[in-house]
């Protein structure tokens, strides 16, 4: 039996790779001497590609390939895929949710300790030999914070459930209100960044939210106020979040995403009041092997005809008339 073609867009982990070349006649694009002569030739025969972050699976790609049936990305955030153009177009996208909500909910929660107790500047302080001079100085706590997550989704609230294990209160804002959960909702961003000391965002990337927050809400955040993102940096308008920082209109940011990965600002490298992870939020061995599992099998399941194990929102499946 002849294999499926199907399009790697960038490099994947090695399990992903080898558990794929069992099942498809995997093309790799980013080995291709001549990229334009590959996606030429393959035009006519290939149905699946996997993909990552790093190559945008534009209409421009896609539409390349017109027995394009499955793209199977890496991430539970997919704002790389025209996911609305691939639904149109017949095509279904799928992301890798649940897997990781507990990992990145620990990030969340290990970023806002670092960022409320200063916890990589005291790493810094006792290596630079400051210790021997004296303690370094009292820091805020998280005792007197009150938490506003933008994104009460999967991993929002499992992150819910462990600031209330910390005994933290938490409200939340999104687009639609959630019946099935007891914080508080706030139909307007800033009208909760008003009311929070914490702003916390898990939301996702794209056109809606983009830079939804913005120097408005940075300013209602305010001079106490500390900014967590671990959702996109898309979410975030960065030269507003540098000069609130700067003109201290909001305390301190603790960052594990960024508008232009992996460049972070030279600006904000320069800050000591922020704390700032190069996106770690899913990265241990333990859930990016769950993620890897999962872009496989719904490519496996997809060719075997049972149909996608996680098809995105915009993309159902089986696909609505
Ligand atoms: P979900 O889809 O379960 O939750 C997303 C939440 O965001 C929903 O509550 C949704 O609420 C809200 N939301 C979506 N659009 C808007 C909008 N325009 N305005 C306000 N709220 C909005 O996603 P997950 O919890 O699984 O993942 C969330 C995001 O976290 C991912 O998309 C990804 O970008 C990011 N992420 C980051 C990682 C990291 O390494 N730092 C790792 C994993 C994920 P509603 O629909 O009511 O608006």
């Amino acid at each position: 039996m002849t294999k499926p073609d199907l399009l790697m867009t960038g490099p994947m982990m090695q399990m992903i790779q080898d558990q794929l070349a069992q099942r498809f006649t995997v093309h790799k694009l980013w080995l291709a001497e001549d990229k334009e002569a590959m996606l030429r030739q393959l035009a006519p025969s290939v149905s699946a590609i996997a993909s990552g972050s790093h190559v945008p699976c534009d209409p421009a790609l896609m539409g390349r390939f017109p027995g394009l049936k499955i793209v199977s990305s890496f991430g539970v955030g997919y704002d790389h895929v025209d996911a609305a153009w691939a639904g149109k177009n017949g095509i279904v996208v799928t992301n890798t949710p649940d897997v990781l909500n507990e990992e990145v909910a620990d990030t969340a929660l290990g970023l806002l300790l670092c960022t409320v107790r200063q916890f990589p500047q005291t790493d810094r302080y006792l290596r630079a030999g400051k210790w021997l001079e004296k303690p370094y100085p009292l820091t805020g706590t998280l005792r007197d914070r009150k938490v506003g997550i933008l994104g009460l989704g999967r991993i929002g609230k499992a992150i819910a459930k462990r600031l209330e294990a910390f005994g933290v209160p938490v409200v939340y804002h999104g687009r639609t209100e959630q019946k099935d959960v007891a914080y508080r909702y706030y139909p307007s961003l800033v009208d909760m960044a008003k009311d929070v000391n914490v702003l916390l965002i898990v939301a996702p990337g794209g056109a809606s939210t983009h830079r939804i927050v913005n120097a408005e809400v940075l300013k209602a955040l305010g001079p106490d106020g500390i900014l967590i993102n671990v959702g996109r940096g898309s979410v975030v308008d960065e030269p507003a979040l540098i000069e609130a920082l700067k003109a201290k209109t909001i305390l301190s940011a603790g960052l594990d995403v960024f508008e232009d990965e992996p460049r972070v600002p030279a600006e904000l490298i320069g800050m000591d009041h922020v704390v700032l992870f190069p996106h770690v939020g899913s990265a241990s061995v333990h859930t990016r092997n769950a993620m890897a599992q999962l872009v496989v099998d719904n490519l496996v399941a997809f060719a075997d005809g049972k149909g996608p194990l996680t098809p995105v929102a915009e993309t159902p499946w089986p696909p609505q008339a």
